[in-house]
């Protein structure tokens, strides 16, 4: 089913639609449904989005940032990735001062942020307990992740990966999406890590925008606006 609807998908906004209908994994159909209902005390009057969040972002992009799954109280209640939470502060924030977005924040999915030349999705569509998607679910929705590569993949040049799941969830949707073999062995992640594999846009890797790496001071704005500055650098926006 997903497999079907994900190749058949010809354009974004047709993968978008199928995406946010989707009930393929019933745990994560449960998770994201039970939190929509019983939502968090300060977002009590609000209606939750509650569905798989589709990827956000101009389908030209040459810059992808792929994360890991939408936040239970964050893209899972505002139905746009990265929205409404405070990693989504972080980046967002970031994005905006590397020009890459025309708005520091993101609070609303009708809040007028637009982002240029880049596109934000995530390797599991659906909030997971725990921030922690099963690998039957995380292999369940690849298909999703990498129809979305294929239809940004005339354009696209460079992909930061968030965390280590995103850099592991990378190489099967590389080699499906691009149809190249990744090094052997496969590079470890770390921040600032780069890869380069011809036919393949260039993997950058960084710290996740969590409140852990950023409130711990792991991860800094000035390492974010480096990791973005090369990525535009190697995407020749800079
Ligand atoms: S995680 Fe992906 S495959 Fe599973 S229900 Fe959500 S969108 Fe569908």
């Amino acid at each position: 089913m997903v497999v079907a609807q994900a190749t058949g998908a010809a354009s974004l906004t047709a993968l978008d639609a199928h995406v946010a209908d989707c009930f393929a994994c019933p745990r994560l159909v449960a998770w994201r449904t039970d939190i929509a209902v019983t939502r968090r005390a300060s977002f009590r009057d609000q209606e939750y989005w509650g569905r798989p969040v589709p990827g956000f972002g101009p389908a030209d992009a040459e810059i992808a940032i792929l994360g890991l799954a939408p936040a239970a109280h964050g893209g899972n209640r505002t139905g746009r990735i990265f929205t409404g939470d405070r990693s989504g502060d972080v980046l967002f924030a970031a994005l905006h001062r590397a020009g890459l977005a025309n708005q520091p924040t993101s609070v609303a999915a009708d809040d007028g942020l637009a982002l240029r030349h880049t596109r934000v999705f995530s390797a599991v569509r659906c909030a997971p307990p725990d921030n922690k998607p099963l690998p039957e679910e995380r292999d369940t929705c690849a298909p999703w992740f990498r129809r979305e590569l294929e239809l940004v993949r005339p354009t696209l040049r460079v992909v930061v990966a968030l965390g280590a799941f995103a850099w592991a969830a990378w190489w099967p949707a590389m080699i499906a999406a691009y149809g190249v073999r990744p090094p052997v062995p496969r590079p470890k992640f770390g921040h600032g890590a780069q890869v380069s594999v011809p036919g393949a846009p260039v993997l950058l890797g960084c710290f996740h925008v969590s409140q852990q790496n950023t409130f711990t001071g792991r991860l800094t704005p000035p390492m974010l606006d480096d990791v973005f500055g090369r990525a535009k650098a190697l995407a020749g926006l800079a």
